[in-house]
């Protein structure tokens, strides 16, 4: 199903106005000496231009990056360090079939099972049959994996793999990946590093003053409006191509493994530049995040140890998953992250416990010793004592709506990795599928975009950013306090388990927040925390109204007004 929306409450406002056709000498003079004052007073925002612009530093932004870099300059934005990504956080590994008895057919069944109907299985057999070059390129960057004692690859197998197919480093993957791809993009000449830099909006003929709709084919981006955080000014980044790369949702609940930049920034600016986003109803909460409500992002059990012989029990010592699917501890995410919610809700208990006690000491603290070592810090030793753990938001199966090349429904914009919506994992998605799709879609996109580079021109009538008549705002707690109430009214009504009535009440309680927010912004200078709240603001409503609109339970999406699927909607 294909949801096109306008934001129904006041659409956003362009802070960007055109600059006014202006003729005859004395009206010259005024606007000379208009912007002599607006440069003195640092009103006017720099402008730079790049042929590639390239939004986010994970696996889809940098390896992006690293590929269309020889055919243009290109710039890098980030608006943490470069190393602060979910890509960085990943444990568990990435899934390719590399070797036998696994193969394509089986791969591609497994993500086709796990998503519920919803799959594009076009989709599917292309990310899956460009695994294996996209782990050679990878390797080619300096990332390595596993091997076991006979030289081949290690591999793990996860939660709804039919095979041994998760390439992996140690249990600290992502940060392998990340580290090689860093230091790849440092090194290269035609990239510049934008660090520490927030894109606030892409730029569209709605900065010029068109009205764009969702339906129009012609919508063009032409670069965004970047806050630089350190010289607190923004900066007007012009580009041939966009490529958006913002990666995840999940600080809009609050508890979630993703680190703090994961707020759905580039959703957010696409949905306001009238793109098409879909299946934004299909939040993935990871059944096991370890239990330590002090601590944000939360600590991530990778599924890999259930896949190890971890079993899932109760306060009282009761394994349980059995009781919910038949294949126990080893039942697709959604199916434990239900069970656990239901554990709980019937015992009152704050966490279940995951059980890695049975197996031999020294391969449990070699095959996990990221989380042996943070347990140990907490005074849980995982080879003695079994481990409290709880569901935490996680992953975002929607998105951008892309195509096959990873083109959105704005022309010149690209969307990659976990802020995109593909169609390869539906409802549900497969355990490691999600580095591999980011990979083999930055490459789809680098190849298509840099065919179109050519006959591609800078637009140089782009306004400058324009804060005139805004202030500094003092009112912090403002934006403290309605953050928090966005992630209570999410994590409390749109969680694991909806209900109409759940659904209609965030939806009413979310409208009086984007309202305030909304009128906050108007008045204030940009900041990077206002601008998220606003975002987290623009996604909850998408998921809320994407769920509202799904009158059926399947996949990630669980409502108890309609707990069974429907199965004449299983078209994405
Ligand atoms: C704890 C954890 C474990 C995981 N384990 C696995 C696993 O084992 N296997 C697997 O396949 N997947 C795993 N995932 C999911 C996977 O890591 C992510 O889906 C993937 O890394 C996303 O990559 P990305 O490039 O799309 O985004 P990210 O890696 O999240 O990068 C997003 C980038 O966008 C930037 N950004 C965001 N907004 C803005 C803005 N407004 N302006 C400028 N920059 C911005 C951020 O600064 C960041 O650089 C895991 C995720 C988590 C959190």
């Amino acid at each position: 199903m294909r949801y096109k929306y306008n934001i129904p409450i006041a659409h956003f406002k362009t802070r960007a106005k055109a600059l006014p056709i202006i003729k005859g000498d004395s009206v010259q003079c005024i606007t000379f000496l208009f912007y002599l004052w607006a440069l003195l007073t640092k009103r006017i925002s720099m402008r730079r231009e790049y042929d590639f612009l390239v939004i986010g530093s994970g696996a889809a932004g940098l390896s992006y990056a690293l590929k269309v870099a020889q055919f243009g300059k290109v710039a890098l934005i980030s608006k943490a360090s470069l190393d602060e990504t979910n890509t960085s956080y990943a444990q568990g590994g990435i899934a390719a079939v590399t070797s036998k008895p696994d193969n394509f057919e089986k791969h591609i069944s497994d993500t086709l099972i796990a998503g519920d109907g919803l799959c594009d299985p076009a989709v599917a057999t292309m990310v899956i049959n460009n695994a294996p070059a996209q782990i050679e390129q990878l390797i080619n960057w300096g990332t390595q994996f596993d091997k076991n004692e006979k030289g081949s690859y290690d591999l793990h197998r996860e939660g709804g793999h039919s095979e041994h197919r998760i390439l992996h480093h140690r249990d600290n993957t992502g940060f392998e990946i990340q580290r090689a791809l860093v230091s790849q993009i440092r090194n290269h000449p035609q990239i510049e590093i934008f660090e520490k830099h927030f894109a606030v909006e892409i730029i569209t003929q709605h900065h010029m003053g068109r009205s764009n709709e969702p339906w129009m084919k012609d919508i063009e981006c032409y670069g965004a409006y970047v806050l630089d955080e350190t010289a607190n000014k923004m900066i007007t980044f012009l580009s041939k191509i966009t490529m958006i790369a913002t990666g995840g949702i999940g600080n809009i609940y609050q508890t979630t493994t993703n680190p703090t930049i994961a707020t759905g920034d580039g959703i957010a600016m696409v949905f306001r530049a009238k793109g098409i986003i879909q299946n934004m109803e299909f939040v993935q909460f990871h059944p096991t995040s370890l239990y330590n409500p002090r601590e944000n992002p939360s600590f991530l059990i990778t599924e890999a140890m259930r896949g190890y012989g971890a079993i899932l029990r109760t306060s009282k010592g009761k394994e349980f998953m059995h009781k919910y699917d038949a294949r126990g501890c080893l039942a697709p995410r959604d199916i434990v992250a239900r069970a656990i919610d239901n554990e709980l809700k019937n015992s009152g208990d704050e966490f279940v416990y995951l059980d890695v006690r049975h197996k031999p000491a020294e391969e449990t603290r070699q095959h996990f010793p990221t989380i042996y070592q943070k347990c140990l810090s907490l005074g849980i030793d995982i080879t003695t004592d079994m481990i409290p753990v709880v569901p935490a938001a996680h992953y975002l199966c929607g998105g951008i709506k892309v195509d096959l090349n990873g083109r959105s429904s704005i022309n010149r914009l690209y969307a990659a990795g976990e802020c995109s919506c593909t169609g390869l994992h539906g409802a549900n998605r497969l355990a490691s599928n999600s580095l591999l799709e980011a990979l083999v879609y930055a490459d789809v996109a680098a190849k298509d975009s840099t065919q179109l580079i050519g006959n591609i021109g800078i637009n140089d009538k782009i306004p400058e950013w324009n804060d005139e008549g805004t202030t500094h705002n003092e009112e912090m707690i403002l934006i403290t306090q309605a953050n928090k109430e966005v992630e209570t009214i999410m994590s409390n009504y749109v969680g694991i388990v909806r209900s109409n009535l759940r659904l209609k009440r965030a939806l009413d309680r979310l409208e009086i927040l984007y309202h305030e927010t909304e009128s906050l912004y108007q008045r204030s200078t940009v900041s990077k925390k206002l601008c998220e709240l606003r975002n987290k603001i623009n996604v909850g409503y998408l998921v809320i109204k994407m769920a509202q609109k799904r009158r059926e339970s399947r996949g990630l999406h669980y409502t108890l007004d309609y707990p069974e699927k429907n199965q004449f909607l299983s078209i994405s």
